[in-house]
């Protein structure tokens, strides 16, 4: 029988298909290549493409593509026939070097932020050879970055992995100051748990609403929700079951780690959890399985939604983005040490982290910023808005600590110099308790659960990254002419959590005392989307980006006005089709029941002219009460969204923010009432209760 050893990975040009089809010298030159970061030789490439096409034709495929991550937040791809014309009417298939190391799509359409404007469309891709060629739909895929012309950055995995070179820069320094000079690289790690729903592919293709949007812009609660919470972990039903079966083997033969999977919290909505990986691997595997979960759905009869709030009332959907720090000798540096001399390192690399989150809320803030996400963050089923971390009593006593010089445990007074006396021991496994913290130390490696589910996971860990690598930054030049370098990490330790202890918050992050308390603290409490963008271009954000070369401020421009555009281009789709609803389904269900009831009434008064029908007359009163105010509500949404031509950028998503979304609230409301009184039968589209309980 076949086993997942078989044909884990069978569709990926990983190393040991590299090790088995290529000479052995251009094996030898392209792993050089890769671990020192520098430009592939185009004998090399050459070579490697030829064994590329070799297997991928071996495998059924036609085209290539060069796979890259625009700014849109999703992957992108331009298929091109292995085939080249010969005499005779034949074709050969070709694939060539330069094919493999750069590609030209026609990029124009690509969201750029005013850097390229549409005539002079050209950027190119160029071949990231850290994450493996794979093969999906026939196609040989070739993960690559995307450049323009004059350079500037138009995509999600340069910056990344500029990232990733700057936090592991920074990290070897300190490191080497611990004496570990072994130590060449660093590399951050990450293991994203991604929530997604599923539903009838019939009851998605019968709303409007989740074809063009991605949620129910209407929707009347069901009778039942998830209070009683009996979907969490409880048994995955069989259709469901097969549906994770033929997902998680799809994932594996793209060498996908996919590990656990379970029911979550809201009725259809399930979760699944890869085994982490290296961060640009685990962006990547995180876009194929996005992707994946929707294209299977499709043949198991679901419509899989990954939009963060499709139904309002139940749970929505979020992503949490496991991260640490591990060098290349394998030592995880969030994990405390079993020695003094380790334990300095970690409690010098916690507060590191730390000071960049306190540092830079409002980055970790944007990093999560989204229209679909507003519908999350601070609505008691996600962190707050609020950007605040969570270290669990034991490892903040031992900090705490530490700054005053007070018993531990109650074990009498302790002036602890790190790298000379050892750590209080603290249990790792109760750490992991605090469900509502947005940032949270669990044992060996920081959660961060603001993201929502549709997020590529490029953006937060552009930021992570970053502002890591500058606190460690900071930290080596401190450290570096230090005479009594045990003293010298202590004070710093000291000074450091002294100074950023704000940031820290173990308590239950959904009380609305925290939002008080954030606020004496100082902690910044942006609410929404626009106002979280404001603050990426702020000066000091700009220089952060600026000092290690991942963005430019001309970038960082172009970045912001994206996010503003999509933005107020996602709410403008929404209350367009939320229009259409009302207008051409909701209101005639309405006027048309309304006859009925209204034919009804007379043709029992023909029959018995001394009835009353106070019930039915009431109700068509309802009805039409209910209709006059919904036709009120949409007439003055529609007037809105034409209003919002007058504005554009920062203003739009602002304007965007508090002059549509309460009116598209507003026209709900009545619409949802109106659900609850006209017959079933004459409703235009699924119901809350079809959709989440009859599948
Ligand atoms: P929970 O549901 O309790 O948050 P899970 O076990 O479902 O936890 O998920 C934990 C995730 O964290 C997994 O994807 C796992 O691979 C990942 N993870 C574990 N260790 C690390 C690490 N050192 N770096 C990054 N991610 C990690
Ligand atoms: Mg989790």
């Amino acid at each position: 029988m076949e086993t997942v050893a078989d044909y884990f990975g069978s569709l990926v040009f990983n190393d040991e298909t590299m090790r088995n089809r290529l000479p052995k010298d251009v094996y030898k030159a392209l792993k050089k290549t890769v671990a020192e970061g520098k430009d592939l030789d185009l004998n090399v490439a050459n070579s490697v493409a030829n064994a590329m096409k070799a297997w991928a034709i071996e495998h059924g495929c036609t085209h290539y593509t060069h796979w890259f991550q625009p700014m849109t937040g999703i992957t992108a791809e331009k298929h091109e026939a292995f085939i080249s014309p010969i005499d005779g009417g034949k074709v050969l298939l070709e694939f060539s070097g330069k094919e493999l190391i750069k590609g030209e799509p026609d990029a124009s359409s690509f969201p750029s932020g005013g850097i390229r404007a549409t005539f002079e469309a050209r950027g190119y891709t160029a071949w990231d050879p850290t994450s493996y060629a794979f093969i999906k739909d026939d196609t040989l895929c070739i993960p690559t970055a995307f450049c323009s012309y004059s350079g500037e950055v138009l995509d999600k995995k340069t910056p990344l992995l500029r990232s990733m070179e700057a936090v592991s820069e920074q990290a070897v320094k300190v490191l080497h100051l611990f004496g570990k000079t072994d130590v060449k690289k660093v590399n951050t790690t990450v293991g994203p748990e991604q929530e997604y729903f599923l539903i009838d592919k019939k009851d998605y293709a019968a709303r409007k609403d989740l074809i063009y949007t991605g949620r129910t812009l209407l929707g009347a609660r069901s009778p039942k929700g998830q209070e009683m919470e009996d979907h969490y972990f409880g048994a995955i039903r069989s259709r469901v079951s097969a549906y994770m079966k033929d997902l998680d083997r799809e994932l594996w033969k793209l060498g996908i780690n996919a590990k656990t999977s379970h029911n979550e919290v809201a009725p259809c909505q399930h979760e699944l959890a890869p085994v982490f990986g290296t961060t640009n691997i685990a962006v990547d595997h995180n876009q194929l399985t996005m992707e994946l979960m929707k294209k299977i759905a499709d043949r198991h009869g679901f419509a899989c939604l990954l939009h963060e709030k499709p139904f309002a009332g139940v749970n929505g959907s979020g992503k949490h983005n496991n991260w640490s720090i591990s060098t290349d000798t394998g030592i995880n540096l969030l994990e405390p040490g079993d020695n003094p001399k380790d334990n300095a390192q970690f409690l010098l690399f916690l507060v590191a982290v730390i000071k960049a989150i306190d540092e830079y809320q409002d980055l970790m803030r944007v990093s999560v910023a989204s229209a679909g996400n507003d519908h999350r963050l601070g609505a008691n089923e996600a962190p707050p808005a609020i950007v605040s971390m969570f270290l669990g009593d034991e490892l903040t006593e031992i900090l705490e600590a530490l700054v005053s010089g007070k018993a531990v445990n109650g074990k009498g007074k302790v002036q602890m110099e790190l790298g000379v006396h050892v750590l209080p021991a603290f249990p790792k496994d109760t750490t992991d308790r605090n469900r509502t913290s947005p940032f949270a130390f669990t044992g060996n490696k920081f959660e961060f659960r603001m993201l929502g589910s549709s997020f590529s996971v490029a953006g937060p860990n552009i930021v992570l990254n970053t502002i890591v690598a500058k606190a460690l930054k900071e930290f080596y030049e401190e450290l570096k002419d230090a005479t009594d370098f045990n003293a010298a990490v202590t004070e710093l330790v000291k000074k450091t959590y002294s100074e950023h202890k704000r940031i820290v918050f173990n308590g239950n992050n959904y009380a609305p005392e925290w939002v008080v308390e954030a606020e004496k603290r100082g902690l910044l409490n942006l609410k929404s989307s626009p106002d979280a963008y404001d603050t990426f271009i702020a000066p000091k954000n700009i220089e952060l980006f600026s000092e290690f070369g991942i963005f430019n401020s001309v970038e960082m421009h172009s970045r912001y006005e994206i996010l503003n555009e999509e933005y107020s281009k996602t709410i403008h789709i929404e209350a367009t089709t939320l229009i259409d609803m009302v207008n051409r389904q909701v209101l005639p269900a309405c006027t048309g029941y309304a006859g009925k009831v209204a034919a009804a009434v007379n043709a029992k008064k023909l029959a018995l002219p001394t009835l009353e029908c106070k019930s039915e007359s009431a109700l068509i009163s309802e009805i039409t009460a209910l209709v006059d105010n919904l036709e009120n509500a949409v007439t003055e949404l529609e007037k809105a969204v034409a209003l919002s031509a007058e504005y554009s950028g920062s203003d739009l998503a602002h304007y965007t923010r508090n002059s549509i979304i309460p009116l598209m609230d507003d026209v709900r409301g009545y619409a949802d009432s109106l659900e609850l009184i006209v017959d079933q039968k004459d409703w235009p589209y699924p119901t809350y209760g079809e959709m989440l309980f009859y599948v």
